[in-house]
Parts: C-alpha cells; sequence; structure tokens
C-alpha cells in the first residue's frame, strides 16, 4: 500500500493515561486522573438529561444546526450566521485546515503550546514553524512576525494556552492580526476560566476564535466545539465539514448547557479557588508554579518530571509529564485542577515526593 509521505514525519497524538490503566498496572483502589483538564465536576445534570431525552437514534442529524449556532452566536456576541460547529475544536481547526492549507504551506505556532497543533499541520504536509515564546510564555511578536513568509497560512494563538496557562496580551494578538493578511486561529478552549478572553477580534476579517464544549461546561465526551469566523470563511467551511460533524443528542445537551449557566459558574469559580490554592501550596513546598488563567497548572519540578509523574503514579495520581512537548523542558509537568478532595490527595504526595 502507498501511505502518505508525510506520515513518515508525525507521532500519534498522546492521550493522557487511563485511570483503569493506572489502578491495573501499580494495584491501586483509588486513582486521580489530572492529566487531560477534563471537568472534575462532571457534565451539568441538565445537560445529561437533555442528552437521555433524545431516542431517535436512527435518524441523521442537522448538518448545519440553527438552534445551536443561535444560542451560542447569544453566548458569544456574535450573530448566528458567524458560528460554524464542529467535532471539538479538534474538528473546527481540521475543517479550516482543508480550507486554507495546501502542502508545503508554512503554520506558525508559538512554543510550547497544544501537541495536535503539530501533528494536524504535518498531515496536511506543511511545515510546524515554531518560535519561542518569551520566559513568561506569551508570543514574541517580533520572532513571530519574522517566522511569516509568502508560504504561511495559518498563525495558532491559543489563550489561555495549553500546556503554559499564560493569556496572550491583546496588544500582542492586535499586532499580529493587523499587520499580517495570513489567518490567525485563536483557540480559547480554556476561555471560560480566563479573566479576559479574545472575542473582540472576531471583528476582523482574518481572524477564527474557536471555543469547545469540551472544557468548562464538561462535555468533552460529546465532541463540541464551534468558532466564531467570518462570514467569508462560514460559507467556504460548509463545503469541507463533513455531511454530519454533530448527534443531535451533543447538540441537545450543549443547548442545555447554555441554558444553566449557573452549573458553569460554579464550576468556574471553584477551579479559580482551587487553582490558587494549590498553586500556593506548591510554592510552600519550593515547588514552581506558573501564573494559570486556565483549569490546570504548569510547574517545573525538582527532579525529572518523568521520574515525578512516576512517582506520582505509584501513589494513584496521573499528571501530565509534558518534556515530549514541542518547546517544553525535562521538568515541566501539567497538572490539572480537581476537586478539593482530588487536589489534596495531589499535594500530599507531592510533599511526599518532594520533602523527603
Ligand atoms: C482540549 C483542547 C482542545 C480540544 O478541544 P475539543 O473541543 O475537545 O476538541 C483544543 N485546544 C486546546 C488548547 C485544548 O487544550
Amino acid at each position: 500500500m502507498r501511505f502518505r509521505e508525510a506520515l513518515g514525519r508525525i507521532s500519534p497524538y498522546v492521550p493522557g493515561k487511563s485511570i483503569e490503566e493506572v489502578k491495573k498496572k501499580y494495584g491501586l483502589d483509588k486513582v486521580v486522573k489530572l492529566a487531560s483538564n477534563e471537568n472534575p465536576y462532571g457534565a451539568n445534570p441538565k445537560a445529561i438529561k437533555a442528552f437521555k431525552s433524545f431516542e431517535s437514534l436512527h435518524i441523521y442529524p442537522d448538518p448545519d444546526p440553527e438552534d445551536l449556532r443561535q444560542k451560542i452566536g447569544e453566548y458569544v456576541g456574535y450573530e448566528a450566521e458567524r458560528i460554524v460547529v464542529g467535532a471539538g475544536i479538534d474538528g473546527v481547526m481540521e475543517n479550516i485546515f482543508k480550507l486554507f492549507v495546501e502542502p508545503g504551506d508554512r503554520i506558525v505556532i508559538p512554543i510550547p503550546s497544544f501537541p495536535y497543533y503539530h501533528i494536524l499541520t504535518r498531515v496536511c504536509g506543511a511545515f510546524d514553524v515554531r518560535v519561542r515564546r518569551k520566559r513568561n510564555f506569551t508570543i514574541d511578536v517580533r520572532s513571530l512576525l519574522d517566522a511569516i513568509t509568502e508560504k504561511t497560512k495559518i498563525v495558532l494563538v491559543c489563550s489561555p494556552n495549553n500546556p503554559t496557562g499564560n493569556v496572550e496580551n491583546e496588544e500582542v494578538v492586535k499586532e499580529i492580526v493587523e499587520s499580517c493578511n495570513v489567518l490567525v486561529f485563536v483557540d480559547e478552549a480554556y476561555g471560560e476560566f480566563s479573566s479576559k478572553n479574545l472575542l473582540r477580534f472576531a471583528e476582523y476579517e482574518n481572524v477564527v476564535v474557536a471555543r469547545t464544549f469540551s472544557k468548562a461546561f464538561g462535555l468533552a465526551n460529546l465532541r463540541i466545539g464551534y468558532a466564531v469566523v467570518p462570514e467569508e470563511i462560514r460559507k467556504e467551511y460548509l463545503k469541507v465539514s463533513t455531511p454530519f460533524p454533530l448527534s443531535t443528542p451533543a447538540k441537545f445537551a450543549a443547548m442545555a448547557a447554555l441554558e444553566d449557566r449557573k452549573f458553569l459558574k460554579f464550576v468556574v469559580e471553584k477551579t479559580r479557588e482551587e487553582r490558587e490554592r494549590v498553586g500556593k501550596k506548591l510554592r510552600e513546598i519550593g515547588v514552581k508554579v506558573y501564573p494559570s488563567e486556565a483549569n490546570f497548572i504548569l510547574i517545573e519540578t525538582p527532579i525529572k518530571s518523568s521520574e515525578l509523574a512516576e512517582e506520582l503514579l505509584k501513589r494513584g495520581i496521573i499528571v501530565r509529564d509534558c518534556s515530549k512537548f514541542i518547546g517544553c523542558n525535562e521538568y515541566h509537568v501539567r497538572v490539572s485542577i480537581g476537586r478539593k478532595e482530588e487536589n489534596d490527595l495531589f499535594i500530599e504526595a507531592m510533599e511526599d515526593i518532594v520533602c523527603s
């Protein structure tokens, strides 16, 4: 068989280890997963109820659900005509890449950032051009603009950035957006957890702002993402999207989640509170914690991150060793913010490992 040449340059996405896997391997009864930035409070009960209410599973869903786009539009402050949906941000991003990226093109990625950006770029036969972030992990505008050439089609801006947790400066985004005519893809997967967002940039002709129901809304398994796009992009988007990207039960769940903002508010407030508490506890035992506006924190570990991750696994805690993330170093670990009792177990284990 003749697979595409580009595949030789790609390693598959590595998901976080599953709780079951770790229980089995280490013979543990209780395992806490703080590795995939999932919502520790679960899905909104009203979303679960709405999801279960749909039984016509033999019928194809609406290809471009107007009712959901309407509700999303109200939520983000844009017209429904400006909203596109997809199978998670991952699915939306795939469609946007299908619209713009040809083999040999360049995609500019400030590193470190979300690993899937590199994978998708290479799947398209394009080059992932890496621009190192500044020490505080915000984008170095000069180096980024220098990296843009005729072949550059997309610049990826993740805010709050995964895995570093920082938000991007508005002035930086403004400068990027206004000084080049390439598409700026703003990934706000964690936008709800942050004190600032970049939605206003969706007013520009060359900007897409993507969001998801996977994180703050707790619907990761349903694969619902969306983006605010220029009208011109929306027209083209419908040409390349798979015909039925979103199932009807998923749509119902998303709509119910948008209607019940109380749950969202609870999740966001709790997460912020716990994020500050966990950060403070870790700093007290001498662990470097980077400031975060997301539902996770990046830490610099006193021993190699792979060893620390292994020590935590033995104690039933799964975190994300970032040493293999492009742009991270051997001491970077990303930890999702869980429920209070989960975070306490993590802090105890850290004290045990670091202070002994
Ligand atoms: C989790 C995550 C995504 C994927 O979101 P889905 O909507 O579940 O596909 C996209 N971007 C970043 C930065 C993420 O961390």
